[in-house]
């Protein structure tokens, strides 16, 4: 018997596409996250409930939107950041840039944004979105910039929802969200509250030593060791910079490698991989080194579009980027005489 394919009807569509991109309450922290940072704020505050599970609330300062252009943010494929994919290979600034992320959101929750555009406007006004349906523009009471809230979390997908972690394991992938956010930009105040409780606050005063206080606590703040970006064999990258810890002070996780490609935080194995090898022989192998480690390569030899949800990159010459970043951390250990001298291979 011949099979019958048919079409999806939108809503189906709709929820499926929205799944892409929002997999658990922290990839919506990572959304709006980035979504205030390329709105240029100097302040982010994030407070979720119960792992974000109930509530997520992210607000900042930054450019705000008017009327029109809240309307069209909750729009599918709607983004003010890039025009045509030529964009993407030019060495895009922004964190964001599919135009989606606020589209599926909306599809999997109640969410509520507030804002007011830093020029033209003497109020702000809000919109809210029910499960993908638009309500209409209100006007808002709020200062400049823009909040938003969102509740109840793929409470219309069932089986989304069944399988959520407990609320403390959702809150640990929230706290790493936004703690690599926060250590990428010392420039910016980052808060993360959780039920009410401050989890941290960093000042905002453009220190990458006192940002890692403020997050870490003052033990791992004090075994971070510069990289010295003069010390960089030739290759692929620009630069390699940041704090690397002293192989004693390290844990029982990779969470706290932080590791950047051109500002954008990403997970790749040749770059994380490339941390650890420079402790080889250092640590237990189960444990991992603190790293905030910022690298810079040429737009053109690395690829950012690779999927929405996972924070990763692709490099054309992935070899070179590894043996730069090895070199990088290695010169660095040596000089703190975190690295003792290994036997001679051979
Ligand atoms: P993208 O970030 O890929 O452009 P989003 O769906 O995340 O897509 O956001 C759509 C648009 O909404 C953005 O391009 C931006 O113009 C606007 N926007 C979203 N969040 C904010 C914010 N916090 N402040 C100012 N504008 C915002
Ligand atoms: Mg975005």
């Amino acid at each position: 018997m011949a099979q019958q394919i048919r079409e999806l009807d939108p809503t189906t569509v709709e929820r499926i596409a929205a799944g892409e991109v929002v997999e658990r309450p922290a990839s919506v922290v990572k959304e709006l996250v980035e979504n205030s940072l390329d709105a240029e704020a100097g302040r982010v505050s994030v407070g979720v409930e119960s792992g974000g599970t109930e509530s997520i609330r992210v607000s900042d300062d930054g450019l705000g939107m008017d009327e029109d252009a809240l309307r069209r943010a909750i729009e599918q494929h709607t983004t003010s950041k890039i025009r045509t994919i030529d964009d993407l290979e030019g060495g895009l600034a922004t964190l964001g840039f599919r135009g989606e992320a606020l589209h599926a959101i909306g599809a999997v929750s109640r969410m509520t944004i507030t804002s007011r555009p830093r020029e033209g406007a003497s109020s702000g006004a809000e919109i809210t979105v029910e499960g993908g349906d638009v309500g209409a523009v209100r006007p808002a009471g709020c200062p400049v910039g823009t909040t938003v809230e969102v509740e109840d979390l793929f409470y219309n997908v069932p089986a989304r929802r069944k399988y959520l972690a407990q609320d403390a394991t959702e809150f640990a992938h929230v706290n790493s969200v936004v703690t690599a956010y926060a250590l990428a930009n010392p420039d910016v105040a980052v808060t993360l509250e959780h039920d009410g409780r401050e989890i941290f606050a960093t000042a905002g005063r453009g220190n990458l030593t006192e940002t890692v206080l403020d997050v870490y606590g003052r033990e791992v703040a004090e075994a971070m060791i510069e990289i010295d970006g003069g010390a960089l064999p030739d290759g692929p990258l620009e630069s390699v910079s940041g704090l690397v810890s002293h192989p004693e002070t390290n844990r029982a996780s990779r969470e706290y490698l932080s590791t950047y490609v051109n500002g954008r935080f990403v997970t790749a194995d040749a770059v994380r991989d490339a941390v650890l090898d420079a402790y080889e022989g250092q640590l237990a192998s189960d444990r991992y080194p603190f790293a905030v480690l910022f690298v810079e390569v040429n737009p053109a030899l690395v690829d950012v579009n690779v999927h929405p949800r996972k924070m990763d990159v692709r490099f054309a010459d992935s070899e070179g980027v590894s043996e730069q970043i090895t070199a990088a951390v290695e010169d660095a250990l040596r000089r703190e005489g975190g690295l003792r001298s290994r036997a001679p291979r051979g």
